[in-house]
């Protein structure tokens, strides 16, 4: 259990929040996700790989940038794409990262079918550019809520590249919800659960764990604290129950540290079992 942190501060305060709040993983940003520019080779790797292996941390998480469509029907936007999970998937690795969570992107128009061939192309093209650097990060590509063109809010569709690429997935929990996996209903998350096995088995890297501010069926994003959104908690202690071991990183928004800090406690008590406190952290 952990959750995503901010590198604003330097990779030693990222280091130092983990410690803080209790966290068994965590998610970083290797770039800035909202631009193209390429993720800047950094004085501080070895020392927070260093670090995270003494924490204990596992998985180590970096999210790929927003902007990432593999499957666009434009080719320079697939180039970019290409190029710039690449480089991410080799900079993560330089950081001692195990996964890059990638978006499945959107066909644009084009057909599920046509997007799903162009992601699945996209993900093996970038693994091997990646793949000279000889030290790069693994890809596992995240669920959508399904709005407009979006591929992958269905686990058949994600379990189908996931098959076809080779590559495991990322399952954020918001977004399944909104896709329409009702976790608030009655036996929810059991069902949920079950369907997600069936359709990918053990490719499941992660859960991304968001509570959702809109409905199920609504198809709108949007992330809630767990406990705050339109999940109730029994809801996610019978989701743990029905997933053990599966890793899991919050998206919540920050506040302070210690709110943060009692936020991934809670996560924990939720779960039924603690890998490691806050106090032994
Ligand atoms: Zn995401
Ligand atoms: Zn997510």
């Amino acid at each position: 259990m952990g959750r995503h942190l901010p590198t604003s501060g330097g990779l030693r305060k990222t280091l130092a929040l983990a410690a803080e709040q209790g966290c068994e993983t965590l998610q970083v940003f290797v770039s800035n996700p909202q631009g193209w520019a390429e993720p800047v080779p950094r004085a501080d790797a070895e020392a927070f790989a260093g670090g995270m292996e003494e924490l204990g941390i596992s998985p180590g998480v970096a999210h790929a940038k927003y902007l990432i469509n593999l499957a666009s029907p434009r080719e320079d936007l697939r180039e970019n794409s290409v190029r710039a999970l690449a480089a991410e998937l080799v900079a993560a690795g330089g950081l001692g990262l195990d996964l890059v969570v990638v978006h499945a992107g959107s066909h644009g128009g084009e057909g599920e079918k046509k997007g799903l061939d162009r992601l699945v192309e996209g993900l093996e093209r970038a693994r091997e550019l990646a793949g000279d650097s000889g030290r790069a990060a693994e890809a596992v590509v995240e669920n959508s809520v399904g709005a407009g063109t979006q591929l992958c809010s269905t686990f058949e569709a994600l379990g189908e590249v996931s098959r076809r690429a080779g590559a495991r997935v990322c399952v954020d929990t918001a977004h399944a919800f909104v896709a329409g996996y009702d976790l608030a209903i009655p036996g929810g998350p059991g069902y949920v659960a079950a369907e997600l096995r069936a359709a990918l088995g053990e490719a499941v890297a992660l859960l991304h764990l968001n509570d959702a501010k809109n409905e199920s069926g609504s198809h709108r994003d949007g992330h809630r604290k767990v406990g705050e959104g339109m999940i109730p908690e029994d809801s996610w202690k019978e989701l743990f129950a029905a997933l053990p071991g599966v890793p899991l990183v919050m998206e919540t928004p920050y506040e302070t540290p210690e709110a943060d800090a009692e936020e991934v406690r809670r996560v924990k008590e939720l779960a039924g079992g603690l890998r490691k406190t806050v106090d032994e952290g």
